[in-house]
């Protein structure tokens, strides 16, 4: 094996199609909308989450703490699991973080990768405090025999490698131009295909095929190209996707909706992360979100609110933010409509699991397409966070149990919600 940087001649052929390969795959539960085919792809498994095949497309985030506070990194951990995450990335930079890592991986929730650059000896160290898969790409490891043992050692525990290729840290990025280089964004995007096929090539020299696929730019255009690129390589690896240094979320959420969620409709993609400047929960909940617009995820909650305008009844703007507050837990899939007046609130109130529709003063509660009462105002949103906050604490008792969610509201809860709403 050569542990020579990687070169753009080098092939990643992957795993062979298996017999059937060209059949749409059946989309599996939680999986995409049967209108979009997805690629095929030899599923991973990293920890508990399969990534690949005909699993959901999983969503990831990554910790900020640094790794050595393993107090402060654990309890991100678990607020970015509560917010929905499937998967957790951890850096690993130092020894120090090397050594906590153990105890971070036997007090996460979720399964647990290791960020890995350049260090081989913190890479073994990883394996060793039982990570559920690395982030490290083989070619900037200088020492071949270092990468052997890697692989080696990743093949014996099971234990994934994701190969990762950024457009900001290709070899000769000085020498792009704006970072998307003269020809621009499908001239950088072949050069990091080729950056990924010469790192799988090495694994792949070592007879590792136990891989998944990154390939991420800050802007929509080369990271769709980098992309369809690698997708029409042929081969089935599993593609996680990603804009890197999307910026704060109200402008990176758009722009990883776009360079996230264009792959996906075209079938592309097993595993997401939203990188924002900003806490790890909410890069899970637009993740959460772009799946759920997708109809990939339907377990999430969906919130539908008009935009507002001259007809307006009701105090909407902190209403609305109320709701989507509560929203934040709840995990099942469900709709809730909070609609400003009596043209439009009652249609979508009857077509929401849960709905308000504003008045003169007061409003009308809807579930599930019926009429559950009416009354003021400042009453209206309270019951509907109140049931909201009930739904939430429900949805984390389930999933704490490893019992399936149900789907909206069940006539029991409904029941209860009347009964409640009457007595109040
Ligand atoms: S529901 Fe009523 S208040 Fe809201 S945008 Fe429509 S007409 Fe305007």
């Amino acid at each position: 094996m050569s542990g020579a940087a990687p070169s753009d001649a080098a092939a990643a052929t992957g795993p062979a199609p298996a017999a059937g390969a060209g059949r749409p795959p059946a989309p599996g539960p939680g999986g995409l909308s049967a209108a979009i085919v997805r690629r095929q792809t030899v599923p991973i498994r990293v920890g508990s989450v399969v990534i690949g095949g005909a699993a959901p497309i999983s969503v990831q985030t990554m910790t900020k703490t640094p790794t050595e506070d393993v107090d402060g990194t654990v309890e991100q951990i678990a607020r970015a699991a509560d917010a929905g995450a499937d998967v957790i990335r951890v850096t690993c930079d130092t020894r120090e973080a090397g050594e906590k890592l153990r105890e971070i991986v036997r007090r996460s929730r979720l399964p647990v990768i290791a960020d890995i650059h350049y260090d081989a000896p913190l890479a073994l160290m990883a394996i060793d405090a039982g990570v559920h898969c690395l982030r490290l790409n083989p070619g900037n490891i200088r020492q071949p025999e270092k990468v052997r043992e890697i692989a080696a050692r990743c093949q014996a525990q099971g234990i994934p490698i994701r190969v990762g290729v950024n457009a900001g840290s290709l070899p000769d990025r000085g020498k792009l131009e704006r970072g998307r280089g003269g020809g621009g964004p499908e001239e950088v995007a072949a050069r990091m295909v080729a950056a990924a096929r010469g790192h799988i090539a090495i694994l792949e020299a070592l007879d590792f095929r136990d891989i998944k696929v990154s390939l991420k730019a800050s802007d929509v255009l080369t990271n769709l190209a980098a992309n369809r690129g690698f997708a029409a390589l042929g081969n089935r690896y599993p593609l996680h996707l990603g804009l890197t240094e999307a910026g704060p979320s109200s402008t990176g959420a758009i722009k990883s909706a776009m360079g996230i969620g264009i792959l996906l409709a075209e079938g592309i993609g097993d595993t997401i992360r939203v990188s924002l400047v900003d806490e790890p929960e909410e890069e899970v909940r637009v993740g959460r979100q772009i799946l759920a617009n997708l109809q990939t995820r339907p377990s999430g909650p969906n919130l539908v609110a008009c935009p507002t305008c001259g007809r307006l009844e009701i105090n909407m703007v902190p209403m609305v933010a109320r709701v989507e507050a509560a929203l934040q837990r709840v995990r099942r899939p469900i709709t809730v409509s909070v609609m400003g007046c009596v043209v439009n609130g009652p249609g979508e109130g009857m077509h929401a699991d849960l709905g308000i529709a504003g008045g003169r003063q007061k409003g009308i509660l809807y579930a599930r397409g019926r009429v559950i009462a009416t009354m003021p105002e400042d009453r209206l949103v309270d019951t509907l966070v109140r049931e909201l906050e009930r739904i939430a604490a429900e949805d984390q008792r389930l999933l704490a149990a490893g019992e399936a969610l149900p789907e909206g509201i069940p006539e029991a809860a409904l029941a209860a919600l009347a009964a409640a709403t009457d007595a109040s």
